[in-house]
């Protein structure tokens, strides 16, 4: 048990994390970076110390800058949040060694999902349908290697074990570039994950992003909480989210839920996490799972009724949870828009000073957001500056409440991706549900995205 939580991260979500605290009795404790000495997340918690200057690797990346804020402020568990440190196996395992709670699985798990061929396997074994491809790395014998990459067929993709972030990955259309493409992702996996151990899967043309969350406490209960659609995204980083996936039935949702729920089991599994799946043609694929918390969790949230970062940090005090599946419903349908400051045409980002900031609000309107009114976007972190979620009671109300609330939102002083949000929202084919992850790259229905 603890009474105390520091949160290593900034921005909406450790502001969302401070909320749980609150709600929990938990004392919350902020660490800062010098460019966010005035962000929200300071103002709310309850002591906040300041880990280093401005670029993250002398901050929110700074493993024992954080460790000795713990030490100092008296914290006694550490939440990751997402992105920067979440997914470090070696920094969860230095919380638990410095004797603190990591609120997040063990480091042993995370090790496992961090690498893509032990986590297919793992998940494979546990009987979560993956992508068709061996679930080992390639030889180096050329005339083995092509022999595999036929039996695949092609097109293919070549994919880095240690690769993350849309990186280190390649399609291979032709087996006359087979070897080529495979020295080179070789040496990118080398280079920048450490690691060159390769594998392929059949390359999928036209699929739908959608995943899975789920939540397993300490004592061997897991639990599935819905799906997700995260189709829309502009070079692999997701732009509008919803819950739950439009036009699959139920019933294939739950038996994949099922599989997913039935894998933490398996593996051992603590704390939230989220399975990813391409779906095409009414088939699911495993191609990641995330061991942390997700920037749409709040599109469950709204369509469960559940706070799953209380529920997160519960599991993480050794909690059981006290929900049956057969008590997980999902009621209604809701969509998460990525509020970032960057150029809706050009996507460059624009950092800067918010000179006016109106929110919109009324039944079924959330805003999860550290920024406001004369708030200064730093220019060293990404452009996420808050995420506008609405709930409806069907797909089409929810989307009539997102136009509508998006109609209501202003932010100037800078530019910021709304205007491609509200094309989104009336963009026909987007509102009959069930595009493919490359809808948005592609223009969608009229004209540039
Ligand atoms: P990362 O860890 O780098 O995010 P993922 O394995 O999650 O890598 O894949 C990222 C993206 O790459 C997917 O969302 C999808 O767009 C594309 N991708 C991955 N595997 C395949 C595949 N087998 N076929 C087609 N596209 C794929």
């Amino acid at each position: 048990m603890f009474g105390s939580v520091l949160i290593a991260n900034r921005g909406e979500i450790a502001v969302r994390v401070i909320r749980a605290c609150r709600l929990l009795g938990l004392r919350a404790v902020a660490v800062h970076s010098v460019a966010d000495a005035d962000s929200a997340h300071v103002r709310l918690a309850d002591t906040a110390i300041c880990i280093g200057p401005a670029p993250a690797r002398q901050s929110y990346l700074d493993q024992a800058a954080i460790l000795a804020a713990a030490e100092v402020t008296g914290a006694e568990a550490i939440h990751p949040g997402y992105g920067f440190l979440s997914e470090n196996a070696a920094f969860a395992d230095r919380v638990e060694e410095a004797g603190l709670t990591f609120i997040g699985p063990a480091g042993a798990t995370m090790r496992v999902m961090g690498d893509k061929i032990a986590a297919k396997r793992a998940m494979r074994a546990a009987g979560v349908p993956c992508v068709p491809g061996l679930d080992e790395g390639l030889p180096h014998d050329p005339g083995r290697v092509i022999e595999i990459a036929h039996d695949i067929g092609y097109p293919l993709i070549l994919k880095a074990a240690g690769g993350g972030g849309g990186r280190g990955m390649r399609r291979v259309d032709r087996e006359e570039d087979l070897l080529d493409a495979l020295a080179v992702t070789r040496e990118e996996g080398r280079s920048a994950f450490g690691n060159g151990e390769i594998y392929a899967e059949r390359f999928l043309t036209h699929p739908r992003h959608v995943e899975i969350q789920v939540i397993a406490d300490a004592h061997g209960h897991a639990l599935w909480l819905g799906s997700r659609d995260c189709s829309l995204q502009r070079r692999h980083q997701k732009v509008i989210e919803e819950a739950p996936a439009p036009g699959i039935e139920p019933s294939q949702l739950a038996a994949v839920g099922e599989r997913c729920a039935h894998a933490c089991r398996q593996i051992g599994y603590r704390g939230v996490g989220t399975f990813e799946f391409l779906y095409e043609d009414g088939a699911f694929f495993f191609i990641e799972m995330n061991t942390r918390l997700q920037v749409e969790h709040p599109v469950t949230e709204m369509t469960s009724g559940l706070d799953l970062v209380e529920l997160q940090i519960r599991v993480a005090r050794g909690e059981r949870l006290q929900l049956r599946q057969d008590e997980v419903t999902c009621r209604g349908h809701s969509f998460e828009c990525r509020l970032n400051a960057e150029d809706p045409v050009t996507f460059k980002p624009s950092p800067g000073l918010i000179t006016d900031w109106q929110m919109p609000g009324g039944p079924g309107v959330r805003i999860d957001t550290h920024a406001g009114p004369g708030y200064r976007v730093p220019p060293y972190y990404d452009s996420l500056i808050g995420k506008l979620i609405v709930h409806g009671a069907t797909r089409d109300d929810a989307l009539a409440r997102l136009r509508a609330a998006l109609d209501e939102a202003r932010i100037e002083g800078i530019a910021t991706n709304l205007p491609l949000h509200r094309r989104l929202a009336s963009d026909t084919v987007f509102c009959a549900g069930g595009v493919d992850i490359h809808y948005l790259e592609r223009g969608m229905s009229g004209g540039v995205a």
